[in-house]
């Protein structure tokens, strides 16, 4: 159960005064969630030094003044597009406040002739006479000190102003309360950090430059909270399954080699070094947790192929799954050759099997008759029993997310997993989604392998590049052609697909086909495959082909409003073709006029293929969070911390953890006790779950 003192931060933002059904909406998206802690992780990125407070005689020009005036007359705009004039005095001399659009009842309310008022904003002049125009403030003089010294600035949305935001965050903050501290006390102390109450309070203060720093010791300890509670999510993960007594699988390598003599190629270097380190894990009685990262097209159906056979020798069964029915089928496959020819005996199961046909195999696994298992990570979950499962492949793609490793390690039995992920993500964030579980790098791909031609389209020259698909089409060539990614709205997406599907059909009749996340998976199916036979030569899609089929005719990719797409998507994207023979080519159709990161987003994409590179410069150019299809990478995103900034705090969190997790799995000492709320904060409670359970 969440602590009692977390409740404040855990309430709506809707209890915040001056926060209603509207703006609430309004809020709730800029901050990125509902809650009050979601507010209080919302950070300032400037501040005003509303400090300087002159006479008007001493006022000087473009600075932001706070001022104590004495208003002295209302002259209401002769014109419509002239300004409402307000002028005020001192003992020194006389300014004028300046209005357009003026509501007259609201200023006459706001500035009562012959009271005092404070007004802060930028002091102008104007034909050698001081005015300001729209006061960012006005107080009547007793509420003088609601206008601070500093005043923080934050990113904004239409509707919701600095003040009002302001107002809020205010009221959020002094509902903060004082936690018990989870940090070393050495360590904090080194690194010279506030405690977390007050960590918090300055964040939203800040009063220089030097305030508004990654480095800067408040905002380094809140990032620091934030990485370790991810760290100790997977340290905790990790423990858990190590926990867990594994099996030593020692093989007599008779249906590899059968294999690998069967196979018309030979691995390359970099196969062959993954399968070490994953034979060798599996010779050891330890749970073997193992990620295979490889670009698309690196060869890691191979890999996942041998390992499963070293199980499938000592007599255990194997499995392998995938994200959806699509790859699930696709796997199968690939694997069927390869497995006929060692003589292995395989099941497929997917969602679409029904009735007696899945009763049928499904016996088969829980008898031991399939000795491997090929099927999608639902399956897995459901309580399909096995005979006896050593070892499980799990083919996340780039939908990876420690949710499913979570629940993979409840189910498992000292079951060796092994963890195959298309993501070229940078080593620090690999960090992040995987703490330090074992990597092994498929980086280098197998030989022959012919460079896909990108180029770079700008939207005017659509019809030019249409002329020439025309004439690639009368060649034989086979087309996806993806469609704009529409923010947040799948409708959209469609919307924007269906659209260019009906140009294309204009222009190249019933030869071209639509494929969209809205489609029935049997729909969807039918339109690839007879794309895959080569009835169609056209494939318009949504986003919905990233995780798709593989069709080596396809030798053309055609990605629409690419600026508008991450990177690591754009990636993934265009290693869909260049897997035949043939010549491939990527088009990359953007609409201008491109900002300076996107134009160097776009080049990178043009001038290298190696994912790891390209994954590397965005993390590089945009900083984690803003890396365009992280969430549905399903990477952690982070509010605090900011990557690659605070790569050393993240690595000082995995060390911290893994600590933490040797002395105290349980988290009961003092320490401990306060490390568990952290994880409420951060709302890791499915790791808390796990901690019970455990
Ligand atoms: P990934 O799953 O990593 O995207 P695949 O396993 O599907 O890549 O491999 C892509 C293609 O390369 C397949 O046709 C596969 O048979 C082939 N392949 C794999 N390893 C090698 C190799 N060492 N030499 C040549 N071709 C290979
Ligand atoms: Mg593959």
């Amino acid at each position: 159960m969440r602590p009692f003192e977390l409740d404040n931060l855990f309430r709506p933002l809707l209890t915040l005064p001056g926060i209603g059904p509207r703006n609430g909406k309004l809020l709730e998206r800029l901050v990125g969630g509902p809650k009050v802690l979601d507010m209080i992780w919302h950070k300032p990125v400037d501040f005003i030094d509303r400090r300087y407070a002159p006479k008007i005689n001493e006022a000087q020009h473009g600075k932001i003044a706070t001022m104590t005036l004495m208003v002295d007359k209302h002259i209401p705009a002769p014109r419509r597009h002239l300004p409402y004039r307000v002028e005020c005095s001192d003992d020194t001399g006389s300014m004028t406040l300046i209005f357009f659009h003026a509501r007259k009842d609201w200023l006459q309310k706001q500035l009562p002739v012959g009271k005092k008022v404070v007004v802060s904003g930028k002091v102008e002049f104007y034909q050698g006479r001081p005015q300001m125009a729209h006061p960012d403030s006005m107080v009547p003089e007793k509420d003088k000190d609601s206008i601070t010294g500093f005043e923080p600035v934050y990113p904004l949305t239409q509707g919701i102003s600095n003040n009002v935001l302001r107002k809020a965050m205010g009221h959020a903050l002094k509902s903060v309360p004082q936690l018990g501290e989870w940090q070393d006390p050495t360590f904090m102390t080194q690194q010279k950090w506030p405690r977390w109450h007050d960590a918090v309070q300055r964040l939203h203060a800040p009063e220089s430059e030097a305030d508004l720093d990654a480095e800067h010791p408040a905002r380094s300890r809140l990032a620091y909270d934030e990485l370790l509670a991810n760290q100790l999510t997977l340290a905790m993960v990790r423990n858990r399954q190590r926990h867990v007594q594994g099996r030593a699988f020692q093989g007599d390598q008779r249906l590899r080699n059968t294999l690998i003599d069967n196979l018309p190629f030979t691995l390359t270097g970099a196969q062959e070094r993954a399968l070490n380190e994953i034979y060798s894990d599996m010779e050891s009685p330890l749970r073997m947790l193992r990620l295979l990262q490889g670009d698309v097209g690196s060869g890691k159906t191979v890999v996942a192929a041998l390992a499963m056979l070293a199980a499938v020798e000592t007599g255990v069964q194997a499995a392998i799954m995938a994200p959806t029915e699509i790859l699930a089928r696709q796997h199968a496959e690939s694997l069927a050759p390869w497995l006929d020819a060692v003589g292995v005996d395989y099941v497929i199961l997917t969602g679409r099997d029904k009735g007696k046909a899945r009763e049928a195999i499904t016996d088969k696994i829980s008898d031991g008759s399939a000795q491997i298992v090929i099927g999608t990570h639902a399956l897995f979950q459901e309580s399909v029993g096995f005979h006896d499962l050593g070892f499980a492949v799990v083919d996340e793609q780039h939908r990876f997310g420690v949710h499913q490793r979570l629940q993979l390690s409840s189910k498992g039995k000292g079951v060796d997993v092994l963890v195959m992920t298309a993501t070229p993500i940078p080593r620090t964030l690999t960090l992040t989604a995987y703490g330090d579980m074992d990597v092994s790098r498929l980086d280098e791909k197998p030989p022959g392998r012919k460079p896909i031609d990108t180029r770079l389209i700008p939207h005017e020259k659509i019809d030019d590049m249409i002329d020439g698909i025309k004439r690639q089409i009368d060649d034989g060539a086979r087309i996806y052609w993806v469609c704009p990614l529409v923010e947040e709205s799948e409708f959209m997406d469609v919307a924007a697909a269906q659209e260019r599907y009906e140009i294309l059909q204009a222009r190249f009749g019933d030869r071209v086909g639509l494929v969209h996340g809205r489609q029935k998976p049997q729909e969807k199916d039918d339109i690839m495959s007879r794309f895959a036979q080569g009835d169609l030569d056209i494939l318009v899609a949504t986003t919905v082909i990233e995780v798709g089929v593989n069709v080596p005719e396809a030798t053309i990719m055609v990605i629409e409003h690419a600026e508008r797409f991450g990177l690591s998507q754009l990636h993934q994207l265009r290693g869909r073709v260049g897997r035949g023979a043939d010549k491939s080519y990527c088009f990359l159709v953007y609409k201008g006029p491109l900002g300076e990161t996107a134009k160097e987003r776009l080049a990178v994409m043009r001038d290298t293929e190696d994912g790891f590179k390209i994954a590397e410069k965005d993390l590089e150019l945009r900083g984690s969070g803003e890396i365009l299809g992280t969430r549905q990478s399903g990477l952690p995103t982070f509010r605090l911390a900011q990557l690659p900034a605070h790569t050393t705090l993240l690595q000082a969190a995995r060390d911290d953890a893994r600590l933490i997790i040797e002395k105290d799995a349980q988290l009961t000492s003092e320490r401990g006790k306060a490390l568990r709320t952290l994880l409420y904060l951060f709302e890791r409670d499915q790791a808390i779950q796990y901690l019970r359970s455990g």
